[in-house]
């Protein structure tokens, strides 16, 4: 096969990208080790940013989520008794979308099928070759069992964190840092009606607690809890026990429905010392994680993409090669806005079982209550503002 972009990887770095090159139109190949249904069904993130939402809609994407989408005019900090709101449109004029990444998912593989762009589902011994070169190559086997390789100008590496693109640029290693929290999510799907209208993050002596929604029929539900703590040792009924606790005020309740999903997540902060090698670019994940707590994962995944999509349009299109070879450079700046960010979040919110920690964060938090200027910096990075 024959291609001027192989991209590594069908979630939404990989699909974004394809879409924005096609809008351009610079041909690309997409594989992806999993199949359409399990990566469509894979249950993620659900907040979008205000520069997420544009792209989508840049893209044609965004009919469904501006139909069934929930704008987000703020969020609510919680600390024991008091509630408050955090009013983005007020502050800076700006929202934020709930829509999961399921629906982000199925519509852009829609738009993939309508424009009869082919995605090669359930691949394996997916091997990158001559990054250094201008003539890279991607090797794969399909799932019929054929060998299959594509030559290309150049490789996107949308493959998320355990991906093989990363792993391919020597010393990759060499400036890459990482932090992993001393606490995971216990994370729910639950089929019952949101308890509130916007997201409630909650601070609790137990431990952070966090209230979001997927739909107006669906709920999504999070408890921190110990690392190494097992999903079983959480009965239904324990699980809704812990958030109502953490999550109590006064003339509030929080309402109890069928539980459809459960897991432990764990958290960590990852920026990998390089974005790219010669003419492979890691897009998304397979650069850079967060822990959850501030929304950025697929955030910062569609910034990448932009980054990219814009280095490679005047790449082909002008034979300008000056905006993609400063890609990790404008990406890693926002990578770092949005690290510190999530950072700040996570640890503002988890507790670590520390009085002496506990006071600052009580601190911290009923300072942010009373304090716009605070008030407006959570806004505009929670929306994306930079
Ligand atoms: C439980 C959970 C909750 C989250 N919640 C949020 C949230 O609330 N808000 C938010 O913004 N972000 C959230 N995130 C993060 C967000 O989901 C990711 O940042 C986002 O999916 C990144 O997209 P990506 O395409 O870069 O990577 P991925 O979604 O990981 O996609 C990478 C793709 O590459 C494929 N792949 C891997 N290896 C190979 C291979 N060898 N060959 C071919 N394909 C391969 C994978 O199957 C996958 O489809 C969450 C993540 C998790 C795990």
């Amino acid at each position: 096969m024959k291609t001027q972009v192989a991209i590594i990887g069908a979630g939404p770095s990989g699909l974004l990208l394809n879409r924005y090159l096609a809008k351009h139109g610079i041909e690309s190949i997409v594989i992806e080790d999993r199949s359409r249904e399990y990566v469509e069904a894979r249950i993620r993130a659900g907040l979008l940013e205000t520069q997420s939402v544009k792209l989508m809609e840049e893209l044609g994407v965004a009919d469904r989520l501006y139909k069934e989408g929930m704008e987000h005019k703020g969020i609510y900090l919680q600390v024991p008794g008091e509630r408050h709101h955090i009013d983005f449109e007020e502050l800076i004029g700006h929202t934020v979308w709930v829509y999961g990444q399921t629906e982000i998912q199925k519509d852009l593989d829609a738009a993939c099928d309508k424009a009869g762009q082919e995605i090669h589902y359930e691949v394996t011994e997916v091997a990158l070759h001559d990054i250094d070169s201008d003539h890279p190559s991607v090797t794969f086997v399909d799932k019929d069992g054929n060998s299959q390789k594509i030559e290309c100008a150049v490789i996107a590496g949308c493959d998320g964190f355990w991906g093989p693109s990363r792993k391919a640029i020597p010393d990759v290693e060499v400036g890459s840092f990482e932090r992993v929290y001393p606490y995971s999510w216990l994370g729910i799907l639950a089929n019952v009606a949101p308890s509130t209208d916007e997201l409630i993050y909650a601070w609790h002596p137990d431990g952070f607690a966090m209230h979001s929604m997927r739909s107006d029929k669906v709920r999504r539900l999070y408890i921190q809890v110990d690392p190494n703590d097992d999903i079983a040792n959480w009965s239904d009924d324990r699980i809704w026990e812990a958030l109502a606790k953490r999550m109590e005020l006064t003339g509030w309740e929080l309402k109890t429905g069928e539980i459809t999903e459960k897991n432990i997540l764990a958290m960590r902060s990852f920026v990998s010392g390089k974005l790219s090698h010669g003419r492979l670019f890691l897009v998304g994940d397979a650069g850079h994680t967060v822990p959850p707590t501030g929304a950025k994962g697929l955030n910062s995944a569609a910034n990448d993409v932009r980054f990219l999509g814009e280095g490679l349009v005047d790449f082909f299109n002008k034979k300008d090669a000056s905006l993609l070879n400063r890609y990790s450079e404008r990406a890693k700046e926002t990578i770092w806005r949005v690290t510190h960010f999530s950072w700040w979040m996570t640890t503002m919110l988890h507790t670590s079982g520390n009085e002496f920690d506990n006071q600052l964060q009580l601190s911290q938090l009923k300072h942010l209550f009373k304090n716009k200027a605070l008030q407006t910096n959570l806004a505009e990075n929670y929306v994306g503002i930079r």
